[in-house]
Formats: C-alpha cells, sequence, structure tokens
C-alpha cells in the first residue's frame, strides 16, 4: 500500500456531520446582513504581501510570523491572506467603489496565519467579514454592533459578551505612544524580546502581547482612554449612548486593543466564556486612515471579522443549531426492471415533490440490507419497488417512523399519494 498523504496542520474538513451547523450558520449571517443592506463581495485569497505589511502594520503579530508568504513563478511575493479587511480596502481602491460613494459589504472564506495550532486556533479558519465604506459614524458604529448583537439573538447564543473601547486619532496615538514608550522604557529589563521589539518600533503592540510575564507591566501602563482627543471622546460617548438606546449592553475596556495597526477611534470585542483560551469571537473596530494609505481616497470606514469555527463551537456547545435534514422518501428496488424503473421513479418524485429529498437505493443488496439503509437515511416512507408488484402495475408504500402497515398503492398515483403522506 502506498503512504498515506497527512492533512497540513491545522487546516481543517468539515465533514457532512458537522457542515450542517456551518450552514445553518451562514444562513442565519446571510439574512441578517441582508437585512441592514450589507451586499456580499468576494475577493482573491491571494494577495501582494505588500498589501498586508501596509495594512496591517509591521510590528504586529500577524506580519512579524504569521503570513503564509511565498514567491509565484514570476517572482512576485504574494502572502494567503490572514485577514480580509486589507484585501476589501484594495477591492474598492482597485475597482474605484469609492469617489465618495458608500458601500456595505460582506463577504465569508478562509483566512490563513501559521500560528500554533490548538482548540479555537487554526492556521486556516473561516471568518465573516463586514466593511462599511464612506461612513465617518457614529450611527454605522453603533448599527453596526447592533447588527452583531442581532445575529447572536438570532442565532440562540447568550454566552457573548461585548467590549468596547476607542483608539483614538492617528495623532492622539501617537502622543500615547511615546508616553507608553517611556513607561516600558522605565521597565525594560521586565520585557520579554518581542515586546522589546515592538518598544523601538510600535510600543502600543506591547499591549497586545499574550506573554503571562507581562500581566502585571500591561496592567500599569497608562491608558490610550485617559489621552483621546475631544472628538474622539465625543465619538466615544455617542457610540456609548446609541449602544444604550438599543438595549445592547457592553463594558468599556480601556485595555481593549486590537492585534492590527490601522484601527482608530471605535473597537470593539465579543468574547466568550464557552470556549476556554480562544475567548474572542467577534472583533472589530474603525479604521479611517487604511485607505488613504493604501493609496486610496480618504475614507472613513468601519469594519469587522467573526471567527467562524468558534461561532460553529458555541452553537454545537448550546445545542442551538437545528437538526441536520433527513430524506423523505428512500425507494428500495428489488430485480432488474425495478432497478431501471427506480430511477425513472426517482426523477418523476423529485419533479412533483420540489425541495425534499429523494434516495434511491444504489448498488444493490438484498431486502434487509436495502431496509437497513432506507431506516439509517431518516426517510421517513419506504417506497418498494419489485418486478411482481411491478407487473401489476402497483409499487408498496411504507412508512418507517409509524407503526402503519405497508400499502399498495398504483405507480401513477404515487406521487399525489405520497406527497398526501409527508
Ligand atoms: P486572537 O486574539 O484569538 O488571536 P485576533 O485578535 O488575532 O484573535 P482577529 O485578527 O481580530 O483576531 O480576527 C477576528 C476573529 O477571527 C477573532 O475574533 C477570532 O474569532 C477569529 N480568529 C482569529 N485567529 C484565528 C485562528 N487562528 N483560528 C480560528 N479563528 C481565529
Ligand atoms: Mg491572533
Amino acid at each position: 500500500m502506498s503512504k498515506q498523504i497527512q492533512p497540513v496542520r491545522g487546516m481543517n474538513d468539515v465533514l457532512p456531520a458537522e457542515v450542517g451547523v456551518w450552514q445553518h450558520l451562514e444562513r442565519v449571517a446571510r439574512g441578517v446582513f441582508e437585512v441592514y443592506g450589507y451586499d456580499e463581495v468576494r475577493v482573491p485569497i491571494v494577495e501582494h504581501t505588500e498589501l498586508f505589511r501596509r495594512s496591517i502594520g509591521e510590528y504586529t503579530d500577524i506580519v512579524e510570523k504569521e503570513m503564509y508568504t511565498f514567491e509565484d513563478t514570476g517572482g512576485d511575493s504574494l502572502t494567503l491572506r490572514p485577514e480580509a479587511t486589507a484585501g476589501i480596502a484594495r477591492a474598492a481602491i482597485s475597482n474605484g467603489l469609492l469617489r465618495g460613494a458608500r458601500h456595505k459589504l460582506w463577504c465569508l472564506g478562509p483566512m490563513f496565519r501559521h500560528e500554533r495550532p490548538q482548540k479555537g486556533r487554526y492556521r486556516q479558519f473561516y471568518q465573516f467579514d463586514l466593511e462599511a465604506l464612506g461612513f465617518p459614524g457614529p450611527d454605522v458604529d453603533i448599527e453596526l454592533i447592533a447588527l452583531t448583537a442581532r445575529l447572536w439573538r438570532a442565532l440562540g447564543l447568550t454566552r457573548v459578551r461585548l467590549m468596547i473601547n476607542s483608539l483614538g486619532t492617528m495623532e492622539s496615538r501617537a502622543l500615547y505612544r511615546e508616553r507608553l514608550q517611556q513607561y516600558f522604557r522605565a521597565h525594560e529589563s521586565a520585557l520579554d524580546d518581542d515586546s522589546r521589539r515592538r518598544l523601538g518600533g510600535n510600543a502600543l503592540r506591547i499591549l497586545d502581547s499574550k506573554h503571562p510575564g507581562m500581566r502585571a507591566l500591561i496592567e500599569g501602563a497608562p491608558l490610550l482612554t485617559d489621552h483621546l482627543d475631544p472628538e474622539s471622546e465625543a465619538h466615544l460617548a455617542a457610540l456609548r449612548s446609541g449602544l444604550d438606546a438599543l438595549g445592547v449592553a457592553y463594558e468599556v475596556n480601556p485595555r481593549l486593543v486590537r492585534g492590527l495597526d490601522y484601527y482608530s477611534r471605535t473597537v470593539f470585542e465579543w468574547v466568550t466564556d464557552a470556549l476556554g483560551a480562544q475567548d474572542a469571537v467577534c472583533s472589530g473596530g474603525r479604521y479611517d486612515g487604511l485607505i488613504a494609505q493604501l493609496g486610496g481616497e480618504p475614507t472613513p470606514a468601519i469594519g469587522f471579522a467573526m471567527g467562524v469555527e468558534r461561532v460553529v463551537a458555541l452553537l454545537t456547545q448550546a445545542g442551538s443549531a437545528p437538526p441536520a435534514a433527513t430524506p423523505e422518501v428512500y425507494i428500495v428496488v428489488n430485480g432488474q426492471r425495478a432497478e431501471r424503473e427506480g430511477l425513472r421513479l426517482a426523477e418523476q418524485l423529485r419533479d412533483a415533490l420540489p425541495g425534499r429529498a429523494v434516495l434511491l437505493n444504489l448498488g444493490g443488496g438484498n431486502f434487509k440490507a436495502q431496509f437497513r439503509r432506507a431506516d439509517r437515511s431518516g426517510a421517513r416512507l419506504a417506497l418498494i419497488l419489485a418486478d411482481a408488484e411491478l407487473d401489476r402495475g402497483v409499487a408498496a408504500v411504507k412508512p418507517l417512523r409509524r407503526e402503519d402497515g405497508q400499502i399498495d398503492c398504483p405507480l401513477h398515483e404515487l406521487p399525489a399519494r405520497i406527497a398526501s403522506f409527508l
């Protein structure tokens, strides 16, 4: 036997037994996005490496160590997208969508990060991504967060909690960064290697460190919220009162900085206590400077990304996804003529019963084996086609989930009789 090929570490198959929950989530989410006027957009999985370097920022975990970067045969440096905002912003610029126009966009797809795989953290993972381009907020900030709250309600998820914060403007952040630099420089010997490197680059990134030894030092660091410019302060106040008015509960967490450089003002994150260490399920924020930084005309914008695997885990745990769909009819066939007739009849029933699953026994087998398959399929009815009955122009219909006995039914009446059974 030849050697088996292993899957790539941290990249998962979603098998039919699990895919029902994914489809439920996708259906509900799509419905919610649509009622808020978001349009679907599909962008490439591969972009020029430069796009992510310039948008996400050099001193971030993603750019420093998590990107799948390769040179293609033409010599270009390309990267599998680690997140979707940069690609969508790039698409808006390349396609001339901006020019003062506004767009509400959503996208679903795989992202790639070379992280240490563990529960809730994978190297290929899926995100829902929503971006509102051209809106200065705070109205759109409030609406976008209300959309996420509605999605949790629609999914029946309750173990999620919202945190918000403001990162101020580029300018107020630059001032704050200096304060932070002074603070961490005074404690330089206590910094881990990553943080020491970031001290020279972007001290704000230190606040995002997951290093346990850094926790106390980070706790004591000056707060960005104490150094906000007046406009950002007003923006945050409006966001808060807007959420209050809509009854969306939140907590202001002045330590919430996000892992990417491009955010400004509003940032938010939904966390859960149900999944262990990987607790962020949806993270987002405003990025007013990004589009100009990528060569587009200055365009205020806000967006978020939601980790699909983590939401699927929440749904599975809460048991709140509907059960998998089962077929309605399973056709059991006995004899050569019955097998041929079965194919024809199955097509006829699929025409007559749109949207209902009709399974035909394929690959032969005796009656017992076929009935076992019929039973396992979850079908409500078995339809039995045998050469002897076909000679009489009838087939037998047998309910599989109740005790009623089987009855003979003329072939031409089958579609109507089955419809009335279901
Ligand atoms: P974390 O703090 O968990 O590393 P992050 O800040 O890197 O998250 P974002 O870049 O904001 O995450 O991505 C948005 C969402 O995507 C996260 O809230 C999370 O639900 C999900 N996510 C991020 N990285 C992964 C991963 N490696 N595997 C699965 N889901 C992920
Ligand atoms: Mg991360």
